[in-house]
Order: C-alpha cells, then structure tokens, then sequence
C-alpha cells in the first residue's frame, strides 16, 4: 500500500512540474512517507528527519511527512521533530503541491489531514510506477475490522470501495499501455463492496470481489494478483474464480496472526482456527497449486507457551509457502494497549525463533517443489549482480533468476527451474 501511494503523489506532483530524484544530495523536498503498523518504523522517521537536518542545514531543503504517522500525529509531529515544513495526511494527499507552496511561501509548517475529494482521480503516471510491467490497482481503502492490536482503522480511516466500473477501465487503460500484470490492493480487498453495481452486473460470483475478479479477468489483463485478503471474508468462491481463469495468479496472502483461539478472540480477529483451516483445505484442494503467504504476530497480550504452540501445530498444518512475523508491538490508541505486554522481549525473541524455523522449513519444501518444473516468469527486471542475469515472478510471487538475453524484458517466459539456493530459485530459460 506504501509503495503504491508515494506512487500516486510522485504522479500528482509530476503533472505540477516537480521531478522525482534519486540524489538526495541536490533534492529541495524530501517528503517521508510513514507506516505506523509498528514502533520501530516511526522510529527511524524520526531519525532519518534528523540525518536531512543535519545534511541539508545550509541550502535549507523543504521536509514533508505523509502517510499513517502524520495523520494520527498531526501538529504533535512538528514538537517531535521541529524543522518540519508540512503533514500531509492519509486523506489528503491529493493536495500535497498546495501545502508545499503554502509552506515555502508563508515560511510556516502547514498541516492538511482533511477529507478527501471523492472524485479523485488516482490513476498513476507511468513514469512514476515501480515496474513499466506491473501496476498496482487500489480497489479499497481504509479498514472497518478494529483488530484490537492494530493503528490502522484509525490512520486510513473507514473501508471505502472504489467504483468497480472506474477500476475495470483503469485496467482496460493500463493493458492498452503494456502493462501485463495487475495488483489490486487493499487492507481487506475480499471485504471489497462498492455501493453500485456498475461494471459488474454482467459477472456472477457469491460476494461483490469474487464477482470483481471475474470482471477483472475478463477484460484479458495477462496476469492478476490480489493482496491482502481478510480471512473471516474470505469466501471459498474465491478459489473457484482462481480455478476458473488463468489469469486470476495462483496466490493467496491469508494472514492468521495466532493459531490460538483464545488470542484470536483478544485480537477480535472474527476468525477461529477451524474456519481458517477449512479456508486453507479449500485453497489446497484447488487444481492451480495455490500459493499460500500469511503474517503473524509473536507475543500478543497474554499468550501462554500453551498459545504458541497451538500457533506452531497451525503453522505446521498450513505449510505456508512464505510467511512475515512480527513481535507484538504495543500501539498508543488501540484496546490492546490497555493490556499488560506480559511477554518479555527475551520470550518473543525465543518464540520467533521457533517459529522461523518451522516457517522455513515449509518454505524450503516449497521452493524445492518447483525444481525440474516449468513456470511462467514475467521478466521484470536484471540481476544487480550481472547484466546476463534476469529476473521476474510467477504466478504465485516466488523470484527467480536465470540467465537470458535483454530482450526478454516485460515477456512472460517459459523457465526451468533448475535450483534452489538460500531460499532463491534459479532456472534456464526454454
Ligand atoms: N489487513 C491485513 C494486514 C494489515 S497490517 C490483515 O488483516 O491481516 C500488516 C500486518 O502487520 C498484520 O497482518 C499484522 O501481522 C502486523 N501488525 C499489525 N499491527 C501490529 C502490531 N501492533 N504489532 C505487531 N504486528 C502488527
Ligand atoms: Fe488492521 Fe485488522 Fe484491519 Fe488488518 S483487518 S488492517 S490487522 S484492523
């Protein structure tokens, strides 16, 4: 979602003229764009303000901050860390360029976490995308869930779905353009529920997104993945419009957090072990070898050796094919922060530990399936280590890399997978 908004205001603020730069030696705004998932990231916004200060004090470059932090933090940001010249919040990013020239011009901060404008349009600039292949597709935002651990709901706002029809000719667009493989993001997009029907009426699907993908899938975009998916929202018809189209990618991010029911239902997830399982059996009972990605949280409020190994038992259960965790980390504001961080940083070391080596262990078992197989890799981009060296992702997100010629760029190519090396795959081109 980061990477896909510092695309949209790269986008905004090129139209104004300003041009993106890589030397932060020569740049006159630096604009940080923040997460606040977890501690340690509004850490180091703090510290890398403070690096500009220090680097930029002569010519004075202008700094912003965007994203989650400088929506929930507002004017306490400029106490924090003075010199700031402007906060831009989640929802009021589309008039960025507006704050930037206040800023310079009245020589004071300004501060905008204001609505929205509706009608907004998010479309990004080519210049501006990660990959000339590859295109994230916002298709909602924000978060209605109020998982107790989690600063989301209140940094992004309520679940807003964007209109189906404006998302299918955006892609129409991106496919005319030469993009071959779409992303639709959102913190939940399976809780996607757009207030119109328009664009789908012609797609049957048991709930608004599988009818979505549908949709999606046949405007004959190459390749389409989605991601995050919500799993009390997760209906088995998602796997069926997986089974149905081949351009629906064959990967599924599902995160569980605990396999717990008792932390499940402290972290008011809205989910049971049982009904992620039986989630998971559908997805491994379909014939496309879906590729199963989750995230967890080590160390919840009150999690017990007992929690964790229940946790552990899911784990083993599920052989996620890869797999984030991150240490339980308190946010100011939300009903887990009123409990006791009971577990000691010494347990949480130790139980991310453990669980590491389970997760590593389905994921080896994974990538070492795909030896001797063929896969379709979209060639994105080449090795930073050798320029005969490619590489690029198949349908369910796994790298690899193999050695062809440069022309191959933006193809989707037939590779062998040949190896499996330190949790890389390699391959030979056919
Ligand atoms: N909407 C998605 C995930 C959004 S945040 C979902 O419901 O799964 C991405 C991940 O950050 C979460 O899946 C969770 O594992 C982690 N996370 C969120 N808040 C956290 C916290 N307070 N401490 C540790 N990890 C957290
Ligand atoms: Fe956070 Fe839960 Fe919403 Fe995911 S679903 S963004 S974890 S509140």
């Amino acid at each position: 979602m980061n990477v896909s908004d510092s695309e949209k205001v790269a986008t905004v603020l090129e139209a104004e003229g300003y041009q993106l730069t890589d030397a932060e030696e020569s740049a006159d705004i630096f604009i940080f764009n923040t997460c606040s998932v977890r501690e340690k990231a509004e850490h180091k916004l703090f510290t890398r303000i403070g690096q500009v200060r220090r680097d930029h004090s002569e010519e004075r470059a202008m700094i912003g901050v965007m994203g989650c932090v400088a929506q929930l933090e507002g004017e306490t940001l400029l106490k924090r860390a003075p010199g700031i010249d402007f906060v831009i919040g989640t929802k009021a990013v589309a008039r960025i360029s507006g704050a930037i020239e206040n800023a310079a011009r009245r020589r004071q901060p300004q501060i905008d976490l204001g609505e929205r404008e509706d009608d907004y349009d998010w479309s990004v600039s080519p210049l501006q995308r990660h990959s000339p292949y590859v295109a994230f597709v916002p298709i909602i935002e924000g978060c209605n869930k109020f998982c107790t651990y989690c600063i989301v709901p209140f940094s992004r706002g309520r679940e807003k779905s964007l209109p189906a029809a404006q998302i299918l000719k955006y892609i129409l667009d991106l496919k005319a353009e030469g993009i071959r493989e779409v992303h639709l993001i959102g913190q939940n997009v399976n809780s996607y529920r757009p207030k119109t029907d328009a664009g789908l009426e012609n797609h049957r699907g048991a709930t608004p997104f599988s009818r979505l993908l549908r949709a999606v899938a046949a405007t004959g975009i190459e390749r389409i993945k989605f991601t995050t998916s919500f799993p009390r929202d997760f209906h088995p018809d998602i796997v069926d419009a997986i089974d149905e189209h081949e351009n629906l990618c064959n990967w599924v991010h599902l995160p569980v957090q605990s396999g717990s029911n008792r932390i499940l239902k402290a972290m008011r997830r809205g989910h049971d072990v049982d009904n992620y399982r039986r989630r998971i059996d559908k997805i491994r009972s379909s014939p496309r070898e879906i590729s199963l990605t989750t995230d967890l949280i080590v160390g919840f409020p009150g999690e017990t050796d007992e929690d964790f190994e229940e946790t552990m038992k899911l784990a083993e259960y599920c052989r996620f094919d890869s797999a984030y965790y991150f240490k339980y980390s308190p946010r100011p504001g939300t009903p887990a922060h009123e409990l006791v961080d009971d577990v000691s940083p010494t347990v949480k070391k130790e139980r991310c530990i453990e669980l590491d080596r389970i997760l590593r262990k389905s994921q080896r078992r994974s990538l070492e399936s795909q030896v001797g197989r063929v896969r379709q890799v979209l060639v994105e981009g080449l090795s930073s280590r050798s320029d005969k060296v490619l590489n690029g992702h198949t349908t369910c997100h796994k790298i690899v890399n193999f050695e062809g010629p440069a022309d191959c760029l933006g193809k989707i190519a037939d590779v062998r997978i040949t190896e499996c090396k330190t949790n890389t795959l390699f391959g030979r081109i056919i």
